[in-house]
Order: structure tokens, then C-alpha cells, then sequence
């Protein structure tokens, strides 16, 4: 799922400053799984903001909206009704989602409440970790299933790199928390598997083109026609 963290407050109201009337939106997909953007957050959202602008000036914040997915505008259009006045709208969703809404909300400024983060799975309650960088040339035949782009801080192909050190990845000291060497569980998972001839194989310097170096990236269904 995408994973999104809440910009800082003070950013937010920095942001909203010169507005009189802004719609809180969340969104109910990924960044609802990673605690950000679903209707609990919005909730909080809103009180938080009604709360800062309480004393220094006339804010109007709306009881926040929810949609389901901001990232497809077949979901937006239908169910989606400003109400009367809105002037700005802060957004709960991913880049993809704010800037789906700023493209069907045209005249309205569409600002972001998050920061999005990665592409990661919840590994415990609450926990999440990044697990991919769509890379848009997948390896995790090759890897036994462990990403090496996305989980190796140094995102070595081949590895792992004098930092490693009793399984963990030098990164941990300035992190202030363990992370595990990439390559220390790649090597371990293909051992399990019985692979470990993949380890034998030097990757090649990786084409980048398909993973965004190309230009913005695009997928079409056959049969669809992109926007
Ligand atoms: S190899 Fe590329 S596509 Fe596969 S998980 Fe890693 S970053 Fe994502
Ligand atoms: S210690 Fe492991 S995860 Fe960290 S940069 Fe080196 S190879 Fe990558």
C-alpha cells in the first residue's frame, strides 16, 4: 500500500492561512490502512485545525469528507458534492489522490495534508515498512522475494557491503533503531529455498528507464483510453 505521514501542523496551517472556508478530505484506501487518511484522521484533522484557528481569525472548517479511493476520479465524480462555499480543500490522500482531485476541482486550490511516503506493508500493528520503490522492472525472482532497491539503504544490487554487520545494516546507528540488512535476508531466504545459486549471478548495472529515469510512466488496459 501507499504510505502517507501527516505534514506538521504548523505546516498545514501555514498553508491554509488565507482561506475562509476549507473541506477537509480523507481518503479510505491505502493511507486509511497507515493511520493517516481514513475517517479517524480526518476527524482529528478537523478538530485540530478548528482548534488552531479558534482565536485568530474566521476559519471556516467543514466537517471532513471521505472518499473512497481520490486517486480515481470515477470514484470522486459521482459521490462527491462541494458543499456551498468551499474555497480550499486539504487533502488526506496520496500525491496521486491530491492530484486527481486538483484536476476535476479546477478552480479550487486542492493542498496536501500528508506527506507520502512509500510504497510498504504492515508488518505488526501499526508497523509499517517499506517494500518497494516500483522499480517498474521487478527482481524478486531473482532476490527470494526480499527487495534489495527499496530495502537496501545503499539499494545495491549486489551485496551486501562492508556495512553489514551480525545481520543488520550500518544504517541502523544513525537511524537509532536496528534495520536489517537487506542482503544478510536475501542470501538467508534463498539458502531456505535452495537458490543459492541467484546469489551467483552479478547483476548488471540496472536500466532505470522503466522505473521513472524514462519519463512519467504510464499503463493503459487495451481497450482504455488514458485521460
Ligand atoms: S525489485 Fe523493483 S518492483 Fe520489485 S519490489 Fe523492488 S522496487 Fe519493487
Ligand atoms: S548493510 Fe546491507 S542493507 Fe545496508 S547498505 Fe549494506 S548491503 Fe545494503
Amino acid at each position: 500500500m501507499i504510505v502517507g505521514e501527516h505534514k506538521p501542523i504548523e505546516e498545514i496551517i501555514e498553508s491554509i492561512k488565507d482561506y475562509s472556508n476549507v473541506l477537509v478530505v480523507g481518503c479510505q484506501t491505502c493511507v486509511a490502512v497507515s493511520l493517516t487518511g481514513g475517517d479517524r484522521a480526518a476527524r482529528s484533522m478537523t478538530e485540530a485545525l478548528a482548534h488552531a484557528f479558534k482565536e485568530s481569525k474566521p476559519l471556516h472548517i467543514f466537517e471532513n469528507s471521505m472518499l473512497e479511493r481520490q486517486c480515481e476520479k470515477d470514484w470522486i465524480k459521482p459521490f462527491f458534492d462541494l458543499p456551498q462555499g468551499v474555497d480550499a480543500i486539504l487533502s488526506l490522500a496520496c500525491g496521486a489522490g491530491v492530484q486527481t482531485m486538483a484536476d476535476i476541482f479546477k478552480g479550487i486550490p486542492v493542498l496536501p495534508g500528508l506527506n507520502t511516503t512509500f510504497l510498504g506493508a504492515q508488518d505488526a500493528p501499526g508497523v509499517f515498512n517499506e517494500k518497494c520503490a516500483g522499480c517498474g522492472d521487478c527482481l524478486l525472482g531473482l532476490t527470494g522475494g526480499i527487495c534489495p532497491i527499496a530495502r537496501c539503504a545503499k539499494h545495491l544490487l549486489n551485496g551486501p557491503c562492508g556495512g553489514s554487520s551480525k545481520g543488520k545494516c550500518e544504517i541502523s546507528i544513525s537511524l537509532g533503531r536496528d534495520v536489517e540488512c537487506a542482503w544478510h535476508l536475501i542470501v538467508d531466504r534463498l539458502k531456505e529455498l535452495g537458490k543459492l545459486d541467484n546469489y551467483e549471478k552479478i547483476s548488471e548495472a540496472k536500466n532505470w528507464t522503466p522505473g521513472g529515469a524514462g519519463g512519467p510512466r504510464q499503463l493503459v488496459h487495451p481497450g482504455e483510453t488514458p485521460f
